[in-house]
């Protein structure tokens, strides 16, 4: 009789054992099952504690559901064996049926604080790594927001200035040509007396839209103080530079602004090329000198340092 229990047990435990792949129920009722194989065949040893393995198993998943699973078809196969198999009742005394239950009932009450303590472990480090994921984004989001103009989305001005320094060393270095323009929206200041500084920004951000629209992505594009832009040609020659300055310039004169009942405003734009071995604030004073010309001589217009060119009607 137990060899035959014992072969339907241990049958029934061979198909739990490769069902525990998919699940892990699976795998603490085939311990549950070899446990009871063990004990049938073993009626006259105390092999009772054998029933703890399957605790420990569901340990492995670290799911109360499965600790009170094991815990419970555990108890239920030791009534069996006790009630169906006198062999192992009589050598059962009530002091090891107290004993086992008290063992059984310590042994649940440890692996539920295992299950605890392990379950606030994950949490910790969980949290552990989301507050440092949070970290990387929120430096790289510092890191933008320092780089670039908020209300502009360009470069700011000390960025440009970092860029430009490696850019002017680059151009001592290999003779790269290099060309540095410098723009201003002119009679700007009346466009946020008339329309309102809100309307300015609205203008403002279109501006650098169209400045980002008209020129290619090799070009460095700063907001370099309130209405100014900066834009560094790297690579191009001064009249690639000048030429890319008048389409921006046009573009951005084509603009009609439903915030200022479709009026359009103008730039002026004063391009000047790096000559090799000077600072870049030498390049700035040119470029700022062409832009001061334009100014003088009626704005709406770009003026380039060597190549005093023609445009919207005004000439250097
Ligand atoms: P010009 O043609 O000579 O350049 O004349 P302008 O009026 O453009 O020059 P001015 O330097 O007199 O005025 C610049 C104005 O730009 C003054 C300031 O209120 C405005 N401004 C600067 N920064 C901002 C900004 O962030 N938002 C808005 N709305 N206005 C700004
Ligand atoms: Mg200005
Ligand atoms: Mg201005």
């Amino acid at each position: 009789m137990p060899t035959l229990t014992q072969l339907a047990i241990i049958g029934t435990n061979e198909i739990l054992y490769y069902r525990s792949m998919e699940k892990p129920e699976w795998a603490v009722l085939s311990g549950t099952l070899i446990a009871a194989a063990l004990m049938i065949g073993n009626q006259g040893l105390h092999l009772e504690y054998i029933l703890v393995l399957p605790i420990l198993v569901s340990l492995f998943f670290f799911r109360k559901r499965l600790l009170y699973l094991a815990f419970i078809s555990n108890l239920l196969i030791f009534f069996f064996i006790y009630n169906g198999f006198p062999e192992f009742r009589t050598i059962m005394t009530p002091y090891d049926l107290c004993t086992f239950f008290a063992i059984m009932l310590g042994i649940l009450y440890i692996a539920l604080q295992i299950i605890a303590q392990g379950k606030q472990m994950i949490a910790d480090f969980m949290r552990m790594v989301t507050s440092e994921q949070d970290l990387v984004v929120k430096n790289a989001v510092m890191e933008r927001l320092a780089k670039i103009d908020a209300l502009t989305d360009l470069y700011n001005h000390k960025t440009m200035h970092e860029y430009l320094e490696q850019l002017i060393e680059q151009s001592n270095n290999n003779a790269m040509p290099l060309q540095l323009a410098i723009m201003d929206i002119d009679n700007f200041k009346s466009v946020n007396d008339t329309y309102g500084h809100a309307v300015g920004d609205v203008v403002l951000s279109r501006v650098a839209q169209a400045v980002k629209d008209a020129l290619s992505q090799n070009e460095i594009i700063a907001r370099y103080g309130g209405e100014e832009f900066v834009v560094i040609f790297p690579g191009k020659t001064l009249f690639e530079a000048y030429q890319e300055m008048e389409q921006t310039r046009e573009l951005i004169c084509s603009i009609a602004h439903d915030e200022m009942k479709g009026n359009r405003i103008s730039v002026s734009i004063g391009v000047a090329e790096h000559v090799r071995g000077k600072s870049s604030s030498t390049l700035f004073e040119e470029a700022d000198a062409c832009l001061y010309y334009a100014k003088k001589h009626g704005k709406n217009q770009t003026v380039a340092k060597q190549h005093a060119r023609k445009s919207s009607g005004s000439s250097v």
